[in-house]
């Protein structure tokens, strides 16, 4: 519940199509409720060839912030003012804060997922192996924070041999310090396998409840550690399979509330209650 709208409130929001999934407007409000803090977090649903306008409004009517969600978060970039540096290397951007009339593009997306391997995982990326199976949005952004954090070495298994290829290539650009292999096949994938610290599924691969049917973990070091994105259902195959081997694993619930409190602190200038955001989400997920 919002307790008292009056005339000073700032607007926050989320913009998508679909938008009504999205649970982005209760952790939001929750966190600016128990900050104390005067803004609403609203859903807006954004319809196909209107993000133009839909920026141009938000600008026009002073909204302070807002998050972008699919399909728009490479499309939004050619109407903002601005990008920080974390939207040009993710290639897209998750949340616009309204700089002075200025609209600027953020991607807090990396560094929830490093913040998540901290909390759940107790994983830094720095001097390790890193096995990232996708080559989408959320694998770009992932693989720039996993440069970024010192990773050793990322190597990248997609099911379209080729977008792995431009993806580790575009990163390469950017990030030497870290040796980026795409890799071909499923043999190559089997081969690397006994030389990986990390797992990040960014795939879709779990949200209907199936397997990653090529990957097998039982190849990994007991040690390694697995981190799956999806967090809707919260406990996929992936993690189920992880469990049976005794290897550590966590879902995407503690990136996705650490995504929202990056996105809630570059809108705010406010760090929010620890935890509060993953344990609403929590309360959602929980099946
Ligand atoms: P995307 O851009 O559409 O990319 C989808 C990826 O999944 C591609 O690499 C695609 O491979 C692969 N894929 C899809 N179906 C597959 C199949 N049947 N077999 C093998 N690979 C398959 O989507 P995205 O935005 O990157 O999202 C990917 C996942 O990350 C989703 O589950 C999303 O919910 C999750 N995510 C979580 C968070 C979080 O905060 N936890 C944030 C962002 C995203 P191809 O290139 O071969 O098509």
């Amino acid at each position: 519940m919002i307790q008292a709208l009056n005339g000073t409130t700032g607007v926050l929001g989320i913009i998508g199509n679909p938008v009504s999934h999205s649970r982005s407007p209760v952790m939001q409000n929750a966190a600016l409720q128990a900050c104390g803090l005067n803004y609403v977090y609203v859903p807006f649903e954004v319809a196909p060839d209107s993000l133009g306008e839909a920026v141009a409004g938000l600008k026009a009517l002073g909204v302070a912030g807002i998050n972008v969600t699919i399909p728009y978060k490479t499309e939004v970039m050619k109407y903002l003012d601005g990008l920080d540096e974390t939207a040009v290397a993710a290639g897209a951007v998750n949340t616009v804060n309204n700089e002075s009339g200025r609209l600027i593009g953020y991607n807090t997306d990396g560094e929830g997922l490093l913040r998540a391997l901290s909390s759940d995982l107790d994983f830094t990326p720095h001097g390790r192996t890193i096995l990232l199976i996708g080559a989408g949005g959320a694998a770009r952004g992932a693989l720039a924070a996993l440069c970024r954090g010192g990773a050793r070495q990322v190597i990248v298994y997609n099911r379209t041999h080729r977008t792995a290829v431009e993806l580790v290539s575009i990163m390469a650009a950017r990030y030497s310090a870290t040796r980026l292999i795409a890799l071909p096949d499923i043999t190559a994938l089997e081969s690397a396998l006994p030389t990986v610290d990390l797992v990040v599924n960014a795939t879709s691969l779990g949200m209907k409840g199936e397997k990653i049917p090529w990957l097998k973990l039982e190849l990994l070091p007991h040690t390694a550690k697995v981190y799956d994105m999806v967090y809707a259902p919260p406990h996929t195959e992936l993690l189920g399979e992880s469990a049976r081997l005794g290897l550590r694993a966590a879902n995407g619930l503690g990136m996705l509330a650490a995504q929202g409190e990056g996105a809630f602190s570059v809108w705010t200038g406010v760090t929010p209650p620890s935890g509060l955001m993953q344990s609403v989400l929590s309360g959602i997920y929980d099946d």
